[in-house]
């Protein structure tokens, strides 16, 4: 039998008991894996062990796959009506409610992001996602399409079936949501693999769909490694699509995959490197602020992030002054502490990765502008960095470090920045600073971009698409665009006459 995993909060901002199992949940039960293997969970605020999840192994993923296909053809898509899925989601956001600071508290403890943003951005989110998509789940419709005098035919949009996804640590809980809720919704069941660096906020979601009334089978989340678990998904020939997020060189894995077993369906949300521009005509305080929330909220850790801060040179050295005096003034420290905005990056393996890419920087004689270094004696803290002095070609400018790590690039005129701006194979997310109307339209329909921010940075809301152009990924999640990936299209001729 599984453990379970107690853990007493007692902290500044939030106190009280979290506890659930630590089991892989296959068919509405948690259970260990097949081979009897453990993660260690590990809190990045110190990189001392909080507990160890059950490992998921390929043989697990079959498992899952069988109960979700049975799941599928007895009480869930065709066989279960909209409305009901609908109000089992809606349950569903009522229990991550109730359960609210408990999951900020958990998203804190095990990916080091504070509490308070956790709970303001990451399950706000991840709750009006489930929400948005409960009503989505009887509006799924087709049309009815003439043809000539004695037929019509009309569409479905039908479920595909069993759905694997794979998600990312940058956003646990929240990518839970953006995966489960369109894919429930349309009627899918659902094999989800949480990243192996932040299992928790999965495992008391998947206590929550039991409490919601979820039939066993429809919802499986599996713990496990990319390699094994991932690549079972991946791979399965029952898996009728993958939904992944996550990095470029894994997305193209999943893609491949596919082409060489049953063509099942592929979404990707990748990696970015977003440009974050800022004309002579802005507000320059207003761009200061959000250009600080663009590249360090969640500490550089989001594939949205804008990294590459382009500069007119007229405002260059006011902007650059007052960019840095605000982000001296960010607090870094205790993801409990209130009033922390930095916490520790995730882990060591993306601590050495982003300290990689800061001397990399130097060594290619960019110019470290501000900080650059380990903040602290314990955990994997990283001070934010802004370089400057940088050369179009360098890794910091070309590649995603995901992590508090901004380049500020000075430009000459629009026609300048458009070209720098779309200079990389991403096209993930892009802002613009400017009071001019006709600049801000202009310039966002240059830029490949799926998403432009005119004035602000990183908003995401469930009802709007989100996703990439480029090698930023295929698809979009969110909004009624993401109901595309997740159904099939039937079109039913009708004959009403006697000529053939
Ligand atoms: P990653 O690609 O290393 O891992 C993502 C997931 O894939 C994890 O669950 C991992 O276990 C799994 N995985 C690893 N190898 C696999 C394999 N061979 N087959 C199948 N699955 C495998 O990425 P990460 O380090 O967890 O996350 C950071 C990346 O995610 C960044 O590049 C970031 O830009 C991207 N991201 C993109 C979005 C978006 O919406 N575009 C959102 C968040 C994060």
């Amino acid at each position: 039998m599984p453990q379970t995993f107690t853990y007493v909060f007692d902290t500044p901002v939030y106190k009280g008991t979290s506890s659930f199992s630590t089991g892989i949940f296959i068919n509405g039960k948690f259970q260990d894996g097949s081979e009897g293997g453990y993660i260690d969970v590990i809190n990045p605020t110190n990189g001392k062990v909080i507990t160890k999840v059950s490992e998921g192994t390929a043989k697990d993923v079959d498992v899952a796959v069988e109960a979700a296909q049975k799941a599928f053809d007895t009480v869930w898509g065709l066989n279960c009506p909209g409305f009901e899925r609908g109000k089992l989601l809606y349950k569903l956001s009522e229990l991550m409610t109730a359960h609210a600071d408990e999951f900020a508290a958990l998203e804190a403890l095990d990916n080091g992001k504070t509490f308070g943003w956790a709970r303001k951005a990451d399950i706000e989110a991840a709750i009006g996602s489930i929400r948005y998509y409960a009503g989505w789940a009887d509006k799924i419709q087709g049309n009815t399409i003439e043809t000539t005098k004695d037929k019509i035919a009309y569409t479905t949009h039908e479920p595909l079936g069993v759905v694997g996804q794979i998600i990312p640590w940058n956003f646990p809980l929240m990518m839970i949501s953006w995966k489960l809720g369109p894919a429930l919704a349309a009627g899918n069941t659902v094999i989800l693999k949480p990243s192996e660096f932040t299992p928790l906020t999965a495992l008391l979601m998947a206590q929550l769909t039991v409490e919601a009334g979820f039939p066993p089978g429809v919802v499986n989340i599996i713990n496990g490694y990319g390699t094994t678990v991932g690549h079972a998904l991946s791979h399965h020939m029952h898996v009728e699509k993958v939904a992944f997020t996550g990095s470029t060189l894994i997305g193209r894995k999943v893609l491949e995959a596919a082409s060489k077993t049953n063509l099942k369906d592929v979404s990707l949300e990748l990696g970015g490197k977003s440009p974050n521009i800022i004309f002579d005509d802005c507000d320059i305080e207003q761009a200061v602020n959000w250009t600080v929330h663009g590249i360090f909220w969640n500490h550089g850790q989001a594939c949205c992030a804008g990294s590459r801060i382009f500069v007119h040179e007229k405002i260059y050295d006011e902007f650059l002054h007052r960019f840095t005096e605000k982000t001296k003034s960010l607090k870094i420290g205790d993801p409990f502490a209130a009033d922390s905005y930095q916490g520790p990056q995730v882990s060591q393996q993306q601590y050495d990765r982003i300290m990689s890419y800061i001397d990399s920087g130097k060594e290619a004689g960019a110019t470290v502008h501000l900080g650059g270094s380990r903040w602290g004696n314990e955990g994997y803290f990283i001070e934010p960095t802004i370089f400057t002095e940088t050369k179009p070609d360098m890794r910091i400018v070309q590649e995603e470090i995901f992590g508090p790590v901004g380049v500020v690039i000075k430009f000459h005129d629009d026609d300048d920045v458009i070209r720098q701006a779309n200079d990389t194979v991403y096209g993930l997310a892009s802002a613009i600073f400017t009071k001019n109307i006709d600049r801000a339209l202009k310039t966002s329909q240059r830029l490949r971009a799926g998403t432009t921010w005119i004035n602000c940075a990183n908003q995401l809301h469930a009802q709007i698409p989100f996703g990439g152009f480029k090698q930023s990924g295929i698809g979009r999640e969110l909004g009624e665009y993401a109901l595309q990936h997740y159904t099939a299209v039937k079109a039913v001729h009708i004959n009403l006459g006697h000529e053939i």
